[in-house]
């Protein structure tokens, strides 16, 4: 029997604003354990929470970007579970109104272009974190990152494999980079996906019992997380047995599956309007105020580039999908007095091939873009090869240093005295008369041979068309 795989995801984004959600306290990541925290992100009794407008503002953006409707009236609503990280037993959330709802974003899969429908965007406080590896076995907790305003971006189960959910999740990263709500760095947690994912015969339309994988953070954990779960429940079905709705732990580095508990239900929490705050009233001025604030959005950056840049499509795609990419490439190809299109070859070659290789995102790239655009200025002026460029490169990627002064310390400088590369050349000819019988006799290959052979004595060094010139001129004598 065939299968179609379902998935929904709950995305969670920590937003960027400067204090947490209801208190003063700063939302920086890291800090002394416990620092960064006060009596109401602690939750002491008798304190008074207060609502950050600007969460408010984030959401609302990250709302009008995704075509959500913007809820003219929305609450908060306690969210009742015990747990360590968790000090008020209870986390202020939206329920039954959230502030954005009924959105889509498009992604483009192999059959064209396809919408996914977001169901619901709310507001919510992060809780902190539980620190178990001490040497003694205990546990320690940390509070900094309690009260950390977060959005959770709820999609509907529009999605149905492994790529269009990680085409999704790329693609609502990307926005919320755009529009500068959050900073997306999945290595701080920033950005962490939830999937739900169920199986059913192809061809039918009832959904199937769904299980829930949590707070994984990287689009690999879940590309793997999508391909281990739907086999497993593949398996048990074809075994005879039945997927139970519970959530289940992917473990990105061992690869493994586990249940964790039987998926707790909505009633399980009661859910309660959280007393201690207004509603959320927002006037339509406002939401209008928003949407003319908002910058420049990945696609029509992309149109842009193709028609400033002269880029091809498909390099403006990979390069806006990423905004800090975006900024690099722009930042470049503005010193760069050569074409676009070579800084958007280094930029989907090297500097991608490296990024990937090492797993790092482009917000970590390690060297300023005016670096690059010397280093291409270098090889126009004929100073290196392009193939030592690559090794400049490289080296640049590892040290953050100047290609100037790399191209000095790794000896990469490239020849162009004749009257060097003449001594060298001569002594080729020499070492060669029948290659150079064969190029008078009209072999024309002869001579492509003597230019390796001039290559492979200067280690890659000398400049190739000098090399041509040279060897033509001397042949011809
Ligand atoms: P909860 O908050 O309890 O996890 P929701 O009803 O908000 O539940 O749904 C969470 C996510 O699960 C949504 O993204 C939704 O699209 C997805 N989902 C719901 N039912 C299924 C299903 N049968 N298969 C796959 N995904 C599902
Ligand atoms: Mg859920
Ligand atoms: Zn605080």
């Amino acid at each position: 029997m065939k299968y179609e795989t379902v998935i929904g995801l709950e995305i969670h984004a920590e937003l960027c604003t400067e204090t947490k959600i209801f208190c003063g306290c700063t939302t920086a990541f890291g800090g002394d354990e416990n620092t960064h925290c006060c009596p109401i992100c602690l939750g002491l009794p008798g304190v008074l929470p207060v609502l950050n407008g600007k969460v408010v503002e984030y959401a609302v953006k990250a709302g009008i970007s995704t075509n959500c409707s913007i809820a003219e009236f929305s609450k908060l609503d306690r969210k009742n579970y015990f747990y360590p990280d968790l000090p008020k037993a209870y986390q202020v959330s939206q329920y039954d109104l959230p502030i954005c709802s009924r959105g889509y974003i498009e992604i483009d899969t192999q059959d064209g272009p396809k919408k996914i429908g977001i169901t619901r965007i709310h507001i919510e406080e992060d809780a902190g974190k539980l620190l178990h590896d001490t040497d003694d076995g205990s546990t320690l907790i940390d509070y900094n990152r309690c009260g950390v305003p977060l959005i959770e971006i709820v999609s509907e189960p529009d999605m149905r494999s492994a790529e269009e959910a990680r085409a999704y999740a790329e693609k609502i990263k990307s926005i919320l980079e755009y529009i500068g709500v959050s900073d997306c760095k999945m290595q701080e947690g920033s950005l962490r996906f939830d999937v739900n994912l169920s199986v059913r015969p192809a061809g039918t339309t009832t959904l199937g019992t769904r299980t829930e994988m949590k707070n994984l953070n990287s689009f690999k954990a879940l590309v793997n997380a999508i391909e281990n779960e739907k086999a497993r429940q593949i398996e048990l079905i074809e075994s005879g047995g039945e997927v139970v709705q519970e959530t289940r732990k992917w473990d990105d580095i061992r690869g493994i599956n586990t249940s964790l508990r039987s998926k707790e239900e909505a009633h399980d929490y009661r859910y309660f309007p959280e007393p201690d705050l207004v509603p959320v009233v927002l006037e339509r001025d406002y939401v209008e105020g928003l949407k003319s604030e908002l910058p420049e959005l990945p696609y029509v950056k992309l149109e842009r580039y193709i028609r400033e840049y002269g880029l091809p499509e498909y390099d403006a795609g990979v390069i806006t999908a990423s905004l800090p990419m975006a900024l690099f490439f722009e930042e470049c190809a503005g010193i760069y007095s050569g074409e676009p299109k070579t800084v958007s070859n280094w930029v989907m070659g090297e500097l991608l091939r490296i990024l990937n290789e090492k797993g790092m995102e482009p917000a970590q790239i390690p060297f300023p873009a005016k670096h690059l655009a010397a280093l291409l200025e270098l090889v126009d002026k004929g100073t290196i090869s392009g193939s030592a460029a690559k090794k400049v490169f490289t080296e640049m990627f590892e040290t953050g240093e100047e290609p100037e002064v790399l191209v000095k310390s790794l000896g990469l400088l490239q020849i162009n005295d004749e009257n060097e590369l003449k001594a060298v050349i001569q002594a080729i000819l020499y070492a060669n008369p029948q290659s150079v019988e064969d190029y008078k006799a009209g072999k024309e290959k002869a001579l492509g041979f003597l230019v390796g052979q001039t290559m492979k004595e200067t280690r890659g060094k000398a400049n190739p068309q000098v090399v041509n010139k040279l060897l033509k001129e001397l042949l011809g004598k």
